[in-house]
């Protein structure tokens, strides 16, 4: 098999951790840190209950800013300093694991 090119991440218009190759997976500075964060302005949060959940990725295929990634078990994890709030994952998840809840909600909790 002959070794395909890899071309820079696309998702992040910033040097970034990952390739094509890598995704999903959130853009990250190779510093670890990311280039701007959208905790501070998120008014929703995706609120997620992994027990309906069959691991389909469709979250994370439809996150416009690839927020989601899988943990160490294959179920999805939000990266709270990447996720703007938008509710796609919500309406895209065919078992209704994700509702969306205020952020000042989540934070009082
Ligand atoms: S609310 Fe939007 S940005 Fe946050 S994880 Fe869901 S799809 Fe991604
Ligand atoms: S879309 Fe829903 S069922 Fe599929 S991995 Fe995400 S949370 Fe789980």
């Amino acid at each position: 098999m002959s070794e395909v090119e890899k071309k820079p991440c696309a998702i992040a218009p910033f040097e970034c951790q990952h390739d094509v190759d890598d995704w999903p997976g959130s853009p990250q500075l190779t510093s670890g840190h990311l280039a701007v964060s959208n905790r501070s302005w998120r008014t929703q949060w995706p609120q997620i209950d992994l027990s309906p959940c069959n691991k389909c990725n469709l979250c994370l295929l439809y996150c416009p800013d690839a927020a989601i990634v899988k943990n160490a078990d294959g179920f999805p994890q939000i990266d709270g300093d990447w996720c703007k709030g938008c509710g796609i994952c919500a309406v895209e998840c065919p078992k209704q694991c994700v509702r969306m809840i205020d952020e000042e909600q989540r934070i009082a909790r």
